[in-house]
């Protein structure tokens, strides 16, 4: 507690816009709510609420710092005009309750990341990547390089470790990586970057956002407050990133799997500035999506003092984040791989892009009015669909309508048995469900270790 309190002490001597007496409603606990609520506690009266009860430890650690914990399902009955903030998980809406009273009541509502934001020490260089597909995956690469470098860097975000947890450990000068959802952004307003990533962008969620100005507003918020010293890495194949971007003072630097930029691939091989940087055969890494998410990487790290035999180094030897096309075991000749992360049909697409070998491929989970039809002209190597979950039937028509065998399950351990059963030498087994895990699972971690669990008891 002691150390706690110095710590931050010293931060407030950095950071005019930490919070201080003031009343504040954390809306969702999780582990954004908990560790944002740790964040601000000893200055703050705070209060958090969730609709389900939470780890019985982080609980009774929040009541010692002095915070209340409410359960309840109807949170926004004990927001009144007395609170001066509310800081909700990124996953809840401005629909929710408590958003709508807030807004009423003239009472700001911020998210965990911006708070944490202004308690950074100023000095800092943060490299934030946001996008639909691949933003993990890059700021995996970017950690990797920028360590090897033997650079003093934190790694943070949507990938699991809230930043508010990170804020005593970052000091003067170092680099943080940080991993920024959509949702994320749309609170953003003070939070800036030194470099800022856009992997490519799928034009989802518009129901989210009142009108597509408000949408693309939001969206490009990574770029806010950005200078003419400040770096916008964009994908050209992305039409709505480069069109938003042209006017932005950041200097652009642009990576292409099509056509020529700062960094471009060209069949195998990958030129920066014109001149062959590396060919593909040397980066563990697989398909062309990894190889956009590799370029934006470089594009990064080249501007922080990585030099090239560490980049080389790190792309022979990264094989990727768990859960994304991650290779799990080879049987009898038949590989299986794990792309668990895969929660809609885009990154199914990409999945399916990076296998030239007859693939039997597993789909299905939460029904969420996904389209399947965006697989259509990636279906050359699919040899069986095998499909579970509240999406089976759905799928079953899919396969069906582009005349490729079918077999229906209702849950993932029986569609692996399936699978290998229908397996040949040489072939790829991929589960890449292109649907949310929530019909049957807390999240797509458990629904990958489900899959490697029953993987590695085939015989
Ligand atoms: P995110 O963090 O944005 O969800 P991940 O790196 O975790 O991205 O990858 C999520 C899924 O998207 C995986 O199935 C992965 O294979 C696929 N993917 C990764 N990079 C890209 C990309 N650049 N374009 C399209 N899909 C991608």
């Amino acid at each position: 507690m002691f150390e706690l309190n110095f710590v931050l002490g010293i931060i407030y001597m950095v950071n005019e816009n930490m919070l201080e007496n003031k009343k504040v409603f954390v809306l969702g606990m999780a582990r954004s709510g908990y560790e944002v609520s740790k964040l601000i506690a000893s200055n703050n009266d705070v209060l958090i609420t969730d609709a389900k009860e939470q780890n019985v430890d982080h609980v009774e650690e929040l009541k010692n710092l002095g915070v209340k914990y409410v359960v309840s399902d109807t949170p926004e009955d004990m927001l009144d005009e007395s609170f001066d903030l509310v800081i909700k998980n990124p996953g809840i809406t401005y629909k929710h309750p408590v958003c709508v009273k807030a807004k009423d009541l003239g009472i700001s509502v911020v998210n965990e990341v911006e708070v944490a934001y202004n308690y950074l020490p100023k000095d800092i260089t943060i490299v934030g990547v946001t996008g639909s597909n691949g933003k993990t995956t890059t700021v995996s690469l970017i950690y990797e390089m920028l360590l090897k470098e033997n650079k003093k860097v934190h790694l943070a975000g949507n990938i699991g470790f809230p930043l508010s947890s990170f804020v005593s450990k970052i000091k003067s000068g170092d680099i943080l990586v940080i991993e920024v959802s959509s949702h994320q952004l749309v609170d953003f307003d003070k939070f800036k970057t030194d470099i800022s990533i856009v992997t490519n962008l799928t034009p989802t969620h518009l129901d989210f956002f009142d009108t597509y100005e408000n949408y693309v507003d939001k969206k490009f918020r990574i770029f806010n407050h950005h200078t003419s010293d400040d770096i916008a890495i964009i994908n050209l194949e992305d039409d709505l990133t480069v069109e938003y971007t042209k006017n932005i003072p950041s200097k652009r630097r642009i990576f292409t799997s099509q056509n020529r930029g700062h960094i471009y691939l060209e069949e195998d091989e990958i030129y920066y500035g014109d001149e062959l940087f590396i060919n593909t055969k040397d980066i563990k890494l697989k398909g062309v999506h990894n190889y956009e998410n590799v370029m934006a990487a470089i594009l990064a790290v080249k501007n922080l003092g990585v030099s090239d035999e560490t980049i080389k180094s790190v792309l022979k030897d990264f094989s990727g984040v768990e859960h994304r096309i991650e290779f799990v075991k080879t049987i009898n000749d038949i590989d299986f791989y794990n792309d668990s992360k895969s929660t809609n049909p885009i990154s199914t697409k990409v999945a399916l892009r990076a296998f030239d070998k007859p693939v039997i491929l597993l789909l299905g989970g939460k029904d969420r009015g996904n389209n399947f039809d965006e697989l259509k002209e990636d279906l050359k190597n699919v040899k069986n669909i095998i499909c579970y979950g509240e999406t089976k039937d759905i799928i079953e028509k899919f396969a069906s309508d582009n005349n490729i065998p079918c077999t229906k399950e209702d849950v993932l351990e029986q569609a692996i048995i399936k699978a290998y059963e229908l397996s040949n030498s040489g072939d790829v087994i991929l589960f890449s469900p292109a649907c949310a895990s929530w019909d049957q699972y807390n999240s797509f971690e458990e629904r990958g270790g489900e899959f490697k669990r029953v993987v590695d008891s085939l015989k």
